[in-house]
């Protein structure tokens, strides 16, 4: 699917799913990043809320690739289609059918370049998680917390893993 217009060149975004069989190209600003903590993005994302990067009438939209798709139903009682990646389930994009023409919503962690997309607002606070909105306030590692592995287990995992 392509939505083209002519004019100026506006920003480009590209990415794609996990394994790489669905790519998408976007082009403009968003109007809006908003972390969603409705419980439909819990689950569809399998964590506490989406980060939603969302598009008013792109400049150009491509999708490459044969997404799958779901249609969901929000809590309006609108379908909500999700566009996602049939063979790694990598969500891409979510979109209410009523406004299909003009937004389009797209998951920030599937941009090749996420950290672009800064949260703006966060909407659905009422079933946000209540550790969420109390602020955690948690030990940050670089990488794996690896003080919670003790040297044994840390040892007989390395044997099995034959390192
Ligand atoms: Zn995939």
């Amino acid at each position: 699917m392509t939505i083209a217009k002519e004019g100026s060149s506006p920003p480009v975004h590209e990415g794609g799913c996990l394994c790489g069989a669905v790519r998408f190209r976007i082009a403009g600003d968003p109007v809006s990043v908003a972390i969603c903590h409705c419980t439909n993005c819990q689950r569809n994302t399998g964590s506490a809320f989406s980060v939603n990067v969302i598009f008013y009438k792109p400049e150009e939209y491509t999708i490459h690739g044969e997404p799958a798709i779901y249609d969901d139903v929000g809590d309006t009682g609108n379908i909500v289609r999700r566009v996602f990646c049939g063979t790694c389930g990598t969500p891409i994009e979510s979109r209410s059918v009523f406004s299909a023409a003009d937004y389009t919503v797209i998951k920030s962690g599937c941009f090749d370049n996420p950290s672009a997309f800064a949260p703006d607002s966060e909407v659905y606070c009422v079933t946000a998680m209540p550790w969420w909105l109390q602020g955690i306030a948690v030990p940050r590692y670089e990488r794996f917390n690896t003080a919670s592995i003790s040297a044994e287990e840390d040892a007989a995992a390395k044997a099995a893993a034959g390192s």
